[in-house]
């Protein structure tokens, strides 16, 4: 027995899924088309989809925003949970990754759910406070390029209302964050910066988790 977090080696791991991965036929697909990709490793973790899944049927969540789509599991994963009236505001700068993810959600007919914004998130979330959004979101993804992770958390807070959460992926990228000598890098930085932040930040309730990368949970009071 341990009370501390256990390091899954690969056999805890398979297990882990082998006893609990419910994963739906097409995202079982796109994870394995994601496979070829070169970019692969941008895609979260079938437990990660799953368990925010999970988070959005307790919540309830209608309105979600993500920031970086990618292939578009983690959208795809968050969709199919919501209800028919549900809607996602979801941002990325990539037609061709985004491409992909459209083909999946129209083929799991959540597409109608889904706004994909393909811009700068910053532009695309500032647009969202500009058209009177501030206060409408129910749940946040955060899953984009690391330096602009502190705006792209600020900008969250103004768009959620008290109650809604935001979700940070990566935040303990890979370990390098707990080494000051490996802090040498902008995206290392940005992240342990943000981790620090967060801790003493009152405007939210939060847990950190290492599933996946590292996700960070933090709740608008
Ligand atoms: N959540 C995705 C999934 O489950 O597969 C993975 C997202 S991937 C880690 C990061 C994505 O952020 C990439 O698709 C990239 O094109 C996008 N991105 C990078 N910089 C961006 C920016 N400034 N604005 C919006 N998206 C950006
Ligand atoms: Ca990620």
């Amino acid at each position: 027995m341990s009370n501390r977090t256990l390091n899954l080696d690969d056999a805890l791991y398979g297990y882990l899924l082998d006893v609990s991965l419910r994963e739906h036929p097409l995202l079982s697909e796109l994870r394995a088309a994601t496979q070829n990709h070169p970019h692969r490793n941008m895609q979260i973790a079938p437990e990660q989809g799953q368990f925010m899944a999970m988070l959005i049927r307790l919540m309830g969540a209608h309105r979600t925003l993500e920031i970086g789509v990618f292939t578009g599991y983690s959208t795809l994963a968050v969709a199919l949970v919501l209800p028919e009236e549900g809607r996602m505001v979801v941002c990325d700068v990539n037609s061709e990754y985004t491409a992909i993810a459209r083909d999946y959600w129209q083929r799991a007919g959540v597409a109608d759910k889904i706004d994909l914004r393909l811009a700068p998130a910053l532009e695309t979330l500032n647009a969202l406070v500009a058209e009177g959004q501030a206060g409408t979101f129910d749940f946040v993804f955060i899953d984009a390029d690391k330096a602009n992770y502190d705006a792209y958390y600020e900008h969250s807070l103004q768009l959620l209302h008290p109650g809604g959460l935001i979700v940070i992926d990566n935040v303990l990228w890979s370990g390098r964050v707990a080494h000051p000598e490996e802090r040498d890098d902008a995206d290392t930085r940005a992240l342990h910066d943000l981790n620090k932040k967060l801790h003493h930040d009152e405007r939210i309730d939060l847990s950190m988790l290492p599933i996946g990368d590292g996700l960070t949970l933090a709740r608008k009071r």
